[in-house]
């Protein structure tokens, strides 16, 4: 994804302006830089004109750089936003620079000051992939892809109504403008979408007029004395807000209504007992990736996932219980396992550390015969906080739906012979309940059910340590499991399933197993659905049918942003994802596919 050392190799001038060694240019222009900005970029795209009505509005960049275009499109959003619009931006960096540089090379404009801050303050960690940022106050959201541009824009499945076209000029930097980079802006176009640039390169604007724009040199900024504004020829089609139904209010459908609200779409959700009757009804949850030394593909998934939902549940009142999971081996070989893993470079500095004996002893509060691996981006929260911070813009009626069937405009949704609603898309969120809604489909994903029995007394609260079995903290005390029986689909407490999670705790924590003794021990238990490669499903099983699921013991970790992907499908917004991953995660994918 991206060369091993990824260092822009910044300097700066007398002046306070960034200059990349790596490409021997600068940032933006020595004269006025934001000037040259507004008008190449801002201006060359029709902006702000171009927005005008519309729900939603996506930007694509080559070259975040600094983040100056961004902050400046930013100011200009906020000044003349249409009513209700939001705004997707999408931007591609190779070379990112890190938080303070980017506040160093932005203080030159106190204009941009909100925008500026609002940026650096949400900054991405720089590791390879796609990272999305939210901008709260501005109704905006960024995508940014750290990574070399045609990569990323292969990986991109959004339409873009503008372009800025950044990277440094074609004659320093071919690699940008290359004919496979220069492929993809139609392919990733909106209908009449705007491409803007500050070179007049012949190669360019051949390669944008053979490429379906109309191009035309437009008199130029300062020094430099020509720029460039392309077009594609149609203009964009009025946008509908389409009816959503979500059946299931867990965690996945939380995570599809939180998404589906940020884009403006209010959805019905149904839900047949309360939010969290199903797997995301226990007092605690640890957020941690599934660890995966061998495939990348499935390791950058959870990296991705693991920073969205961390980012999203810090920015969720009373979410987070704990920052950091401790995980254990279980077997011997597990040493060498978490250092590969450890190493790998799609995790921020601090997000996967490996601890000796003896601290890993300090965070336990008890003698440890292993080090283990400490993984500072995981955390524990509380389910029941996010589940109703989440589902608080939608409406939720209490309510079976037993039957899904296609009608001429969507689908409607039964209760036996009670019609409940009539919808355009449907996602199905239910957890082990979403698989018998797929009986009766030609094509649909198979799921398993896992029984899961978890315990938890109150008293004081653990580090949340995991091992194969877990401790997390609760807001008032300790939980701790969990049983793992496949097949069996009935959620009753056993005494012999809290006899099974106390010892998985003695053989690991037996201190904090003994702090149980004196205790009223509590319990609960709830079916999981798992997929045959144990990867969720997320995404299209027929027109106008989603389903999120599949999640296993992993849905606080990776519901939040395949929500955001759901939400995406059906809106027609940029999805976060990149297209290898969505396959991966594609619920007709050969390895789960039932038909
Ligand atoms: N738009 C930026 C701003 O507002 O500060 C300035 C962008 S600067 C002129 C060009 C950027 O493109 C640099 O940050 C550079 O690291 C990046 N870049 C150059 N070649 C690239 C490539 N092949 N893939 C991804 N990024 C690249």
């Amino acid at each position: 994804m991206t060369t091993q050392d990824a260092s822009p190799q910044l300097t700066w001038t007398e002046e306070g302006e960034p200059r990349s060694g790596r490409f021997g240019d600068v940032y933006f222009s020595r004269d006025d830089g934001l000037a040259e900005t507004r008008a190449v970029f801002l201006n060359g795209c029709g902006l702000p004109d171009a927005w005008a009505g519309r729900r939603r509005f996506t930007v694509a960049e080559l070259g975040f750089g600094t983040g100056l275009n961004i902050a400046a499109l930013l100011t200009l959003w906020q000044a003349h936003r249409p009513e209700g619009g939001r705004l997707h931006i999408f931007s591609i960096e190779g070379f990112p620079l890190t938080a303070d540089e980017a506040r160093r090379a932005l203080s030159n404009w106190p204009e941009l000051a909100e925008a500026a801050q609002a940026l650096t303050n949400a900054w991405p960690s720089g590791t390879p992939g796609f990272h999305r940022l939210d901008l709260p106050g501005f109704n905006a959201v960024l995508d940014l892809a750290v990574g070399d541009a045609e990569w990323a824009l292969r990986e991109w499945s959004g339409q873009a109504d503008a372009w800025f076209l950044d990277g440094f000029s074609p004659a320093l930097n071919p690699g940008m403008w290359s004919p496979e980079v220069m492929d993809q802006i139609p392919a990733r176009s909106a209908p009449g979408a705007r491409v803007a640039t500050f070179t007049v390169a012949g190669a360019v604007r051949r390669g944008l007029a053979e490429r379906g724009f109309t191009v035309e040199k437009m008199p130029g900024h300062g020094r430099k004395r020509e720029r460039l504004e392309a077009r594609l020829p149609t203009h964009p089609a009025p946008e509908a807000g389409p009816r959503v139904a979500v059946i299931g209010a867990g965690i996945a459908g939380a995570s599809v209504v939180r998404a589906l609200t940020a884009a403006g779409v209010t959805p019905l959700v149904f839900e047949a007992d309360k939010p969290g009757a199903g797997g995301s009804g226990f007092p605690s949850g640890l957020v941690t990736p599934r660890l995966d030394a061998g495939d990348a593909g499935i390791a950058a998934l959870y990296a991705q996932a693991l920073e969205r939902a961390r980012d999203l549940y810090r920015a969720t009142p009373g979410a987070i219980v704990a920052e950091g999971v401790l995980q254990l081996p279980q077997a011997e070989r597990d040493a060498a396992r978490y250092a590969k893993i450890a190493a790998q470079p799609i995790w921020p500095s601090g997000a996967m550390t490996m601890v000796s004996p003896d601290k890993a002893a300090a965070r336990i509060g008890e003698p440890a015969s292993t080090g283990g691996l400490l993984m500072g981006g995981a955390c524990a929260v509380n389910p029941a906080a996010i589940l109703s911070d989440w589902l608080s813009g939608a409406e939720i009626i209490k309510a079976v739906v037993t039957r899904i069937e296609p009608s001429d405009a969507g689908w409607r949704l039964f209760n036996g012979d009670a019609l409940l609603a009539q919808v355009d898309a449907v996602v199905l969120t239910a957890g082990w309940g979403s698989a018998s809604l797929l009986e009766d489909m030609d094509a649909a994903p198979h799921l398993s059910p896992v029984r899961g029995q978890a315990n938890w007394i109150s008293g004081p609260a653990p580090a949340p340590v995991a091992w194969g079995g877990y401790a997390a903290p609760t807001d008032d005390g300790l939980l701790f499991g969990a049983t793992h029986d496949r097949g069996d689909t009935s959620t009753d407490i056993r005494d012999d399933d809290t006899t099974r999670n106390l010892t998985t705790l003695e053989q690991r924590l037996p201190r904090l197993a003994a702090s149980t003794a004196t205790k009223t021990i509590q319990g609960r238990a709830a079916i999981r659905a798992t997929t045959a490669d144990r990867l969720p499903v997320a995404g299209c099983v027929a027109p106008g049918l989603f389903i999120l699921g599949g999640l296993g013991s992993r849905g606080l970790s990776a519901a939040p942003l395949l929500g955001e992907h759901i939400a995406a499908l059906i809106t027609g917004a940029p999805t976060p994802l990149p297209q290898s991953a969505a396959a991966r995660v594609g619920p007709l994918r050969p390895a789960v596919a039932r038909n």
